[in-house]
């Protein structure tokens, strides 16, 4: 527990991420339930362990269905339904590639091609047979893996949200490792840092101010390796099997709920700032912040969050001018 100005945090490991609360009271209790909440879901969710409910989909892949608790059910057809947007990248079948390259894991490597190649046809979404009235999941080939890592920090943001304000909490903020939900509005805002790409931890671009919002940010230099003098990160194409290839460093989404962060910051990362803020055009409940390898941070629009540049060498354009 760490205490500055009335502000308690307390932190723990989970999901392979540091993870942070923030209350404005000292309260363990409180704290213990949240941690115990984010470990009961990973628990079901997770697919870097031998058991879950969803490794026990992966398991029957090709074999049979598996019916599910409600919110994993939900969580999948969720991840489902934002793999088939048009133009997605997002792809919650992408696990036998995940698999294969194990980028931010031990034995990392760059795969054969035809090893990719053979893997890619195990990984269309549209092969994830849900199943409404049973409740049940059916991968329909063998070799077939769902994996939730692009959406579950998001969706466990959300329900720690929920639980605080069912336990009468006004003001609060969890930290997921890069998935920042937030409660209330203390002093006109919760400040979260927005990392400097391949810098050390304390090193911001800037600070995104918010208020009951939730802030999520994937970045290619969180998770990922070198060979050759090229960068391997973790966010793969579903398209060609290779991490994807473009000029951002990372996105930033500012949304209500944090499962539309984490969707968002891999629909956009692979859209692009171009065709980006063309989408989110038609979305004001969904707002980007693009950091470019060009050192430019480009805001699709910033009605519901304040951002202040602290660090040197980037510019920062805004929506109409981009
Ligand atoms: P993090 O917050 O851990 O950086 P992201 O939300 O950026 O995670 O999602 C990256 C993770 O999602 C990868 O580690 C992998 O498990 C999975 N993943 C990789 N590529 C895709 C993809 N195209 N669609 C969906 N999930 C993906
Ligand atoms: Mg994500």
């Amino acid at each position: 527990m760490s205490q500055t100005e009335g502000v308690y945090g307390y932190s723990a490991v989970l999901m392979g991420s540091p993870i942070l609360l923030k209350l404005f009271e000292h309260n363990e209790t409180l704290a213990s339930q949240v941690f115990r909440l984010i470990k009961q879901y990973e628990d079901l969710l997770t697919v870097n362990r031998a058991e879950s409910q969803v490794m026990s989909i992966n398991h029957a892949a090709g074999k049979h269905p598996v019916t599910v608790s409600r919110p994993v059910f939900e969580l999948i057809k969720c991840a489902k339904a934002a793999s088939l947007f048009p133009d997605s990248i997002f792809n919650l079948a992408i696990g036998p590639l995940v698999k294969r390259w194990k980028i931010g894991f031990k034995g990392d490597s760059v795969p054969p091609e035809q090893d990719i190649a053979a893997l890619l046809p195990r990984t269309q979404p549209h092969q994830v047979v849900l199943d409404e009235a049973e409740g049940s999941v059916y991968l329909a080939h063998t070799g077939m893996e769902i994996d939730l890592g692009a959406i579950a920090k998001g969706y466990i943001a959300d329900r720690v949200r929920d639980f605080l304000k069912r336990q009468g909490v006004e003001q609060g903020l969890i930290n997921l490792g890069g998935n920042v939900q937030t409660l209330g509005s203390p002093e006109g805002g919760w400040s979260i840092g927005l990392k400097k790409p391949f810098s050390g931890p304390d090193e911001m671009l800037g600070v995104i101010e918010v208020a009951n919002k939730s802030v999520v940010t994937s970045g290619v230099y969180e998770r990922y390796f070198e060979l050759d003098g090229k960068r391997y990160h973790h966010i793969l194409d579903p398209r060609t099997g290779y991490p994807l290839d473009n000029d951002l460093d990372s996105v930033t989404i500012v949304s209500t709920d944090s499962i539309d962060g984490d969707i968002w910051t891999t629909l956009i990362y692979g859209m692009g700032v171009e065709k980006g803020c063309a989408v989110l055009a038609n979305r004001p409940d969904i707002e980007a912040i693009f950091v470019t390898k060009r050192r430019e941070i480009i805001l699709s629009s910033a009605s519901q969050f304040r951002f202040t540049l602290l660090a040197d060498g980037y510019q920062l354009i805004t929506g109409s001018t981009a």
